[in-house]
C-alpha cells in the first residue's frame, strides 16, 4: 500500500493569510488527555485526507474554491510545556481576530479550545460557547490536573461566567457534572432543529463553536482517544452543520478537536474529520 502524500494546506486553501477571511491552523497538542494520545497528529492527517474530498459540497451547494479561507499550517508548540503551548495558541487566535478574521483551530485534544475561547472572549465579551461533544468536560480537575481535556469546559465557565455555555450531544460525565448541567439547563440533543432554535435564542450574539468529534458514534469515528457509544451519526452531524449555514450562525471563532488518526488505520476517521472541516468552513458567515 502506498502512503498518501502529506499536504501542506487543507483542500482549497488560498495561498496567503491576506486572502483568508477564515484562517485555519493546526494545534498539534495532546498532552492533556486522560486515556489515549494521538490527537496531536490530527491536523496533519485531516489535511492529508482532505485530498480524498471534492471542494464542492452537494449538501450545502457551496464550494471551497469560492471561499476566502487560508490554512496557515501547524503552530510550533513547545513540547511538554502545556502553559506555553496554550499561550502560543491564544496569541495566534488573538492575532487572527485582531486582523478581522475568523480563527479555526484544528486539534489536538480538547484543551486547545481553552486559549482559543479566551482569545475570542477578549474580543467578543458577550460570546456564547456551543460545545458539541460526547463528554461534559466539566470536571474540577482530572487526577489533580486542572488543565485537561476533561476539565476544559469548567475552566471556560469560570472565565466566561454562567449562562455562556450551551452543550449538545453530551452523553457522559460524572454525577456532579450532570447535577451541574441539569441545574443550569445547559444540555440539548444534537439535532438540526435544536441547533436552529439555540441560534435564534441568542439574538445575534457571537458564537464560539467547539466540535469535539467524539460526539459522533464510535462506529463512524473510531479514531478518537475516548470513544463513547451511543453517539450521533455522521449524517446527522452534516444536517446540524447545514443548520448553521441556513441560520447564518454568527460564529466568530471555532475549533474541531479529538481526532487521533493512529487509532483508526483505515483512515475513515481522518476523512470524516476532513469532511466535517469542509462543511464547517462552508457554514461560516463570510
Ligand atoms: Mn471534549
Ligand atoms: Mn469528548
Amino acid at each position: 500500500m502506498t502512503e498518501p502524500a502529506p499536504r501542506g494546506r487543507f483542500l482549497g486553501s488560498k495561498d496567503s493569510f491576506d486572502e483568508g477571511k477564515i484562517v485555519l491552523f493546526g494545534c498539534p497538542f495532546d498532552a492533556a488527555v486522560s486515556f489515549r494520545s494521538g490527537a496531536a497528529e490530527g491536523p496533519g492527517a485531516i489535511r492529508t485526507f482532505s485530498d480524498v474530498l471534492e471542494t464542492y459540497s452537494p449538501d450545502l451547494d457551496a464550494d471551497l474554491d469560492d471561499l476566502p479561507f487560508f490554512d496557515a499550517g501547524d503552530l510550533a508548540l513547545p513540547a511538554g510545556e502545556t502553559e506555553a503551548a496554550l499561550g502560543a495558541i491564544r496569541e495566534e487566535a488573538g492575532r487572527i481576530i485582531a486582523a478581522g478574521k475568523i480563527p479555526f483551530g484544528l486539534g489536538g485534544d480538547h484543551l486547545v479550545s481553552l486559549p482559543m475561547i479566551e482569545a475570542a472572549l477578549e474580543a467578543y465579551p458577550d460570546l456564547v460557547v456551543f460545545q458539541w461533544d460526547a463528554h461534559a468536560d466539566l470536571r474540577e480537575d482530572y487526577e489533580g490536573a486542572v488543565l485537561s481535556h476533561a476539565t476544559v469546559m469548567r475552566r471556560v465557565v469560570e472565565k466566561a461566567g454562567a449562562g455562556r455555555l450551551v452543550q449538545f450531544g453530551i452523553r457522559s460525565g460524572r454525577r456532579e457534572e450532570w447535577q451541574w448541567m441539569r441545574g443550569e439547563g445547559t444540555c440539548r440533543p444534537l439535532a438540526p432543529e435544536v441547533v436552529e432554535s439555540a441560534i435564534s435564542e441568542l439574538d445575534g450574539r457571537p458564537i464560539y463553536l467547539t466540535l469535539d468529534l467524539d460526539v459522533l458514534d464510535p462506529s463512524e469515528l473510531p479514531g478518537t482517544g475516548t470513544p463513547e457509544p451511543g453517539g450521533v451519526r455522521f449524517h446527522d452531524l452534516m444536517l446540524c452543520l447545514g443548520a448553521l449555514r441556513r441560520k447564518a450562525a454568527p460564529i466568530v471563532a471555532l475549533d474541531l478537536v479529538e481526532v487521533a488518526p493512529r487509532i483508526d488505520p483505515t483512515g475513515a476517521s481522518a476523512v470524516a474529520a476532513a469532511k466535517a472541516v469542509r462543511e464547517l468552513l462552508l457554514a461560516l458567515p463570510v
